[in-house]
């Protein structure tokens, strides 16, 4: 087994009308040299040589593993953290103990174009997706931290011809 125990720790985001929590869990086995076999096999949204880190999109949230540390963009409480870290030190436990059958993936994915995004959204700036502007709301999309479903506005034809553009980028 690689991973064996951890730490977690919660914060709140900067933002006073959050109500969500940030998790961090600090690792006390190092997993660095699993990670590129887990971008095999969990499709890493983004991974990184040197220092290694990949990042996952799981449900909405974004996941980056570090060597020694696990942080979660978004968890509702303990309960959610506690299932999604489980999940978590099992997949990277399994593809330790199978990495001879694994191809490593060293890839790092590539992002949505933002202008490609920026172009289908109506550019209204209306607001109701709660981003200033349609600019930052097509950068979150590119980040993979918003999803076409999030703008209010958008009609049904560039919904989808935007949801099939996203389609071709790894873990979307
Ligand atoms: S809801 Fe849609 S149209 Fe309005 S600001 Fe957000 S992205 Fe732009």
């Amino acid at each position: 087994m690689l991973l064996k125990r951890y730490r977690k720790e919660f914060c709140r985001p900067p933002n006073p009308e959050a109500q969500h929590l940030r998790c961090v869990a600090y690792l006390n086995e190092n997993i660095g040299n699993v990670l590129p076999y887990l971008n095999t096999v969990l499709k890493g949204h983004q991974y990184i040589k040197n220092p290694p880190s990949l990042t996952l999109k799981f449900n909405g949230k974004l996941i980056t593993l570090y060597s020694q540390e696990i942080g979660i963009n978004i968890v509702k409480d303990e309960d959610e953290a506690d299932k999604i870290l489980e999940w978590l030190k099992q997949e990277i436990n399994d593809t330790w103990k199978k990495r001879r059958e694994i191809k490593p993936s060293f890839e790092v994915a590539q992002k949505p174009d933002i202008l490609n995004i920026l172009k289908l959204l109506p550019k209204t700036n209306c607001q109701e997706c709660g981003q200033p502007t349609c600019m930052v709301f097509a950068i979150l999309i590119s980040e993979g931290e918003k999803d076409p479903e999030n703008c209010p506005q958008l009609d049904m034809q560039n919904k989808i011809t935007l949801q099939n553009y996203l389609k071709q980028f790894i873990n979307r």
